[in-house]
């Protein structure tokens, strides 16, 4: 899908299919399946290269349609398939692409759910997983071989916040023949070009900045239209894991005000991580946004600007974290992000909880580490609550 439109027109527009009444808002087809006319009109549905309408909701349904198109145009991809959760949509671009004997490389810093998928289940059927520091870009050239099929990658990391060079691995990935997989939900469709700078299929759990108000989950894989219909919609439609046409309706309204939520929210974010930077509470704030963070300039490039997330180290570990996490009064402790409320997460013992400590050190999450997923509050509130209970902590 792509149109001449801007990105903030597009959010609102693109997709969109009127019915008969010319509603406004978009439409939700709670429906399960779809009446033929004929005997002949439903054989013909079901023929392969018979009309490309709807048959039944698993395979597709016009309010998913609205929200698949939306975003694939948003995001530059051709095609798109909505999926029930954001790791349907990590699993299921994997999944559907990959056979017994196949070799995936990876980066290592991941959500848990993804490492889950790539070290457990990929390996049990028979893929070979080879995991790189992924913002080190000799480690995905010496990995990367003629037999790698796949790379994958978090853009952003969870939760240290390192940036991976999208054109940089997907150059090195390209001249091997491998497909680059991103999962962006880090970046944001904001803040990303992720399919200019190389990317093939680019995975989003629109569960977090899409519908950003912690109401539904839900996912997105996006890719070229052969790649969607061919390889990820068979797989989709026969294993279960598509959207529901709830989920689109709300994901639609999301994606309309994205845009504005995840600018003041980034402003925010910056702000934020400006006023405590040297605070004497912290070992470090981590922010894509600040001139120390190792990459500094890629994000500059591949981004434009930091993104709504940052994380915070505070001095005296786990005991003083979690001081300052019961101290807070605006922002929520909970694991959900790119919210509209502002939300704390102590990934030691929640998120990351399950890995090995030499894993943890290996990857970063160190005991006093919070991530901050900055909401839409006013920037000065914020800021004051994350202060006043850093005193707490102290
Ligand atoms: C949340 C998240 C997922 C999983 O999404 P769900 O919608 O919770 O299934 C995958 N990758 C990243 C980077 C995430 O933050």
């Amino acid at each position: 899908m792509t149109n001449d439109w801007n990105p903030r027109t597009t959010a609102v527009h693109a997709g969109t299919r009127r019915s008969q009444y010319g509603e406004v808002s978009e439409a939700i087809f709670l429906t399960q399946g779809f009446v033929y006319d004929t005997a002949e009109d439903a054989a013909a549905r079901f023929e392969e290269a018979g009309p490309d309408e709807f048959i039944y909701a698993r395979y597709g349904n016009p309010t998913v349609k609205m929200f698949e198109d939306r975003i694939a145009a948003l995001e530059g991809a051709e095609d798109g398939f909505a999926t029930a959760s954001g790791m349907a949509a990590v699993s299921g671009a994997l999944m559907s692409m990959l056979k017994a004997g196949d070799k995936v490389v990876s980066s290592r810093a991941l959500f848990g759910s993804c490492l889950y998928v790539l070290e457990d289940i990929l390996t049990r059927y028979g893929v070979t997983v080879t995991f790189v520091d992924g913002a080190d870009l000799d480690q995905w050239r010496a990995a990367i071989t003629s037999e790698t099929k796949a790379v994958f990658f978090e853009s952003m990391s969870n939760p240290t916040l390192e940036v991976i060079d999208i054109k940089g691995v997907s150059d090195i990935a390209h001249a091997s023949g491998a497909l680059v997989v991103v999962d962006n939900v880090f970046a944001t469709p904001v803040y990303s070009d992720a399919i200019g700078q190389g990317a093939d299929v680019v995975v989003y759990s629109t569960t977090k900045h899409i519908d950003g108000q912690g109401r539904a989950l839900g996912g997105i894989i996006l890719g070229t239209r052969d790649f969607i219909r061919k390889t990820v919609e068979p797989y989709m439609k026969h294993t279960g894991g598509s959207m529901s046409p709830f989920t689109a309706w709300l994901h639609l309204k999301g994606l309309e005000t994205m845009d504005l939520r995840v600018r003041a929210q980034t402003a925010t974010a910056q702000m934020m991580a400006e006023s405590l930077q040297g605070h004497a509470g912290l070992e470090k704030v981590i922010y894509p946004g600040l001139s120390d963070h190792p990459q500094f300039d890629l994000v500059a490039t591949q981004m434009g600007k930091g993104g709504t997330m940052l994380s915070i180290d505070v001095k005296g570990g786990r005991k003083s974290a979690f001081k300052f996490l019961n101290a807070v009064k605006i922002a929520i402790i909970s694991n959900n992000l790119g919210d509209a409320k502002t939300i704390l997460t102590h990934p030691a013992t929640t998120t990351h909880q399950r890995l090995p400590q030499a894993q943890k050190d290996q990857l970063g999450i160190t005991d006093g580490l919070v991530r901050i997923s900055i909401g839409i509050e006013d920037t000065d509130d914020l800021i004051a609550d994350i202060k006043q209970a850093l005193e707490v902590a102290k």
